[in-house]
């Protein structure tokens, strides 16, 4: 599919994320809708529930039980030799010249529904999730401040894809809103930790993609493979409390500083769509070993902002991004973390981490923006950030364009409520 302005006969609004050449895939409810398997084009959601039962998915032979789920896992298992036939047969269905359903009031008054009439939920159950540390200027703003800036980056992070397990069970979808952690904390000056709410709560602006097919204990997925285990790709926030983290990451990483809370955009939006938008990614020297060597384009040119919103006040934003900063790309992440034999889940999500560009208005969290409080960011009301205050929102949004084709990740947004 490669059609950049083909038009459907759903109205797509000016600068849409979803015109129809994205075609995401999510979970949908309302009064009317158990939770269910949909897309979305302009403002309107597509219950493919309704059409599979309406017979729209003819010749496929998807179960209804795939479609009607509060997951998109047991759909993504059908594999891409399916899930890509119904994403095509979506694109086909709702192209401006196919009057099929276009000419079925009934039927569309069965599958169509406006975005505001339903919730998203949660787009996939996830097993497992991995986050990357695969941003060179987020790993050398860090390493600088935390450590020596004469060398910033620890010795193996050019050799592999730093990651780390983190926790499935707290990363919800957006909308979804989180008290303040409290843990221990030291501050540096102190001789013990106290106990108490993170004065320094922050947002990580990061991608995730998820798992889409499985292997088996043992075997390994090569770079040339991984984008047939890749089913598409969300926004993901990583909230973290630095203070938290500071005093326990010694010696195993992160643990409560980053599992109280993770969110991500509700629509998944396929490789298929993003393959425009490929990318090559930056020169990697020292070369890398040759399970981690590729070929082809494999990083993506996806604009990522960050947004803060005090309570009543307007949007600033705070973060221009951009995902093919990425220094390991997705490919490469995979096939580390399977060089061991790991095996790998449908639903599995995987993030990049932190997403920062060479240029300070393209830092992707609090920590390096205002470098770690020193310079704080003036906000239009007036007050100033070093951190995330109580009931500020984040909003992460993501798209990318060319050539008058937008394929965009709609939001994540999240409100930090007061520590309970
Ligand atoms: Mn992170």
């Amino acid at each position: 599919m490669s059609n950049t302005s083909a038009k459907s006969w759903i109205e797509v609004p000016a600068k849409s994320d979803f015109p129809l050449q994205n075609i995401p895939f999510g979970i949908i409810k309302s009064d009317k809708h158990s939770p269910r398997v949909a897309s979305i084009i302009g403002n309107t959601v597509i219950d493919l529930a309704a059409l599979n039962h309406l017979g729209y998915f003819k010749g496929l032979n998807i179960p209804q039980n795939v479609l009607v789920n509060k997951s998109l896992n047991n759909f993504i298992a059908l594999g891409k030799a399916v899930t890509t036939k119904v994403r095509q047969r979506l694109i086909d269905l709702f192209s401006e010249n196919n009057s099929e359903l276009n000419d079925n009031s009934e039927h569309k008054n069965t599958v169509l529904v406006n975005i505001a009439k339903v919730e998203n939920l949660m787009p996939v159950e996830v097993g497992d999730y991995t986050d990357f540390y695969s941003s060179m200027e987020h790993a050398t703003n860090v390493g600088k401040m935390f450590r020596d800036p004469a060398n910033a980056l620890l010795p193996n992070w050019k050799h592999l894809p730093v990651g780390y397990h983190g926790r499935a069970s707290s990363i919800f979808v957006s909308g979804t809103n989180f008290h303040r952690p409290k843990g221990q904390i030291k501050p540096p000056d102190a001789e013990l930790p106290t106990f108490g709410p993170t004065k320094l709560l922050d947002f990580e602006l990061e991608m995730a993609f998820i798992i889409g097919k499985e292997n088996k204990l043992g075997e390994s997925i090569s770079t040339s493979q991984a984008e047939e285990y890749i089913f598409g790709m969300v926004l993901f926030n990583d909230w973290s409390a630095r203070d938290i983290q500071a005093w326990e990451y010694v010696p195993l990483g992160p643990f409560l500083a980053k599992n109280f809370f993770s969110s991500v955009s509700p629509w998944v939006v396929t490789l298929e769509a993003l393959e425009p938008f490929r990318i090559q990614g930056p020169v990697q020297n020292p070369k890398v070993l040759p399970y981690l060597e590729y070929t082809g384009n494999k990083n993506y040119d996806i604009q990522l902002d960050v947004f803060i919103q005090p309570e009543n006040g307007e949007e600033n934003k705070v973060c221009h991004s951009n995902f093919k900063y990425m220094y390991w790309n997705m490919c490469q992440q995979l096939a580390h973390h399977t060089i061991n034999g790991c095996n790998v889940r449908i639903g599995d999500m995987m993030a990049s981490g932190t997403i920062s560009g060479p240029s300070e208005d393209s830092f992707g969290s609090m920590l390096e923006i205002t470098w770690r409080g020193a310079k704080p960011v003036k906000l239009k009301d007036g007050s100033e950030r070093k951190f995330i205050n109580d009931n500020d929102t984040v909003t992460i949004r993501g798209y990318a364009e060319k050539d008058e084709l937008r394929i965009g990740f709609g939001e994540v947004k999240n409100k930090a409520l007061p520590a309970i």
